[in-house]
C-alpha cells in the first residue's frame, strides 16, 4: 500500500541518525543544532531532546521550545534552521507521498469557474471530500465537482489516499490533528484551521484542516494534474 508522510519528519530523523554518530561519545566538532543552526555541546547529554521529534537540539532550543508550547505556538519544522537551510537528507527508496505546508500549485485557482453546484471551483478538481470527526472515529462525505474529469485509475487513486491518509497517527483523532496542524501545516489567519499539500502522481491535492470541535474537520481537494489531463 503506498504510504503518506508528513515532510519533514523522516527527513529530520534521518539526518539526526546521521548527526548523532559524531557523538563517539563526545564530538570533537559537534553537528548543527536542526532547529537554531548554532553547533550543539560537545557532550549529547548536555542539549536537549526535541518535544516534537526525536531529535536532539541544543540546550537554548530545548528553553524555547518548552515556552513556545507554553504558550501554544511551537516553532514550525518548516521554520527550523536545517529545513530552511536545505540541510536535511532525504531518507534513501522513498516513495511516500510528502504533505507538505508549502502550496505548489496556485496557479489553478486563478482559472476556477463556477460548477454544477454553482461554487467556484478550478477546471481540474474532480472532487473533495468533507469529514468530521465525532470524538470516536471520522465521517466522510463525497462532493464529484467534475463528474467528466472522472476515469477509474484516478478514482482508484483518491480512495488509496485517503486510505493512506487515515492511516497516519496523526489522524487518529482530532486532538493529533491539532498537535499536527501546530508543527506541520501552515497557519492561516484563523488559528482554528490550516492547510497541507500534496502532489500525487495524477493529483494536486490540498488538505483544510479545521480543528473546532463539532465542525467540519476536514476538507480533501483533488485536483487533476495537468500532465494527467485529457
Ligand atoms: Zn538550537
Amino acid at each position: 500500500m503506498k504510504e503518506i508522510r508528513i515532510y519533514p519528519k523522516l527527513e529530520l530523523l534521518n539526518t539526526w541518525a546521521i548527526d548523532r554518530t559524531r557523538f563517539s561519545p563526545d564530538a570533537t566538532k559537534p553537528p548543527l543544532c536542526l532547529r537554531c543552526g548554532q553547533p550543539l555541546a560537545p557532550v549529547l547529554a548536555q542539549n536537549a531532546l526535541s518535544r516534537h521529534a526525536d531529535v536532539y537540539i541544543c540546550d537554548a532550543c530545548g528553553t524555547d521550545e518548552a515556552l513556545c508550547d507554553a504558550i501554544g505556538f511551537p516553532k514550525r519544522f518548516i521554520l527550523w534552521d536545517a529545513v530552511e537551510n536545505q540541510r536535511l537528507k532525504a531518507p534513501a527508496d522513498d516513495d511516500a507521498w510528502l504533505l507538505k505546508p508549502l502550496c505548489s500549485f496556485d496557479q489553478i485557482y486563478l482559472d476556477a469557474t463556477e460548477d454544477q453546484m454553482g461554487r467556484k471551483s478550478p477546471r481540474t478538481e474532480l472532487a473533495y471530500s468533507r469529514s468530521d470527526y465525532d470524538g470516536r472515529k471520522w465521517w466522510t462525505t463525497w462532493f464529484t465537482v467534475y463528474e467528466e474529469l472522472k476515469t477509474p485509475e484516478r478514482v482508484a487513486e483518491i480512495d488509496q489516499f485517503m486510505d493512506a491518509l487515515f492511516a497516519l497517527p496523526e489522524m487518529a483523532s482530532l486532538n493529533t490533528m491539532r498537535r499536527m496542524c501546530r508543527i506541520y501545516a501552515e497557519p492561516t489567519a484563523d488559528p482554528t484551521e490550516c492547510n497541507l499539500y500534496c502532489d500525487t502522481e495524477r493529483f494536486h491535492v490540498w488538505l483544510r484542516l479545521i480543528t473546532r470541535k463539532r465542525d467540519y474537520n476536514l476538507y480533501v481537494h483533488f485536483y487533476v494534474k495537468e500532465s494527467e489531463e485529457k
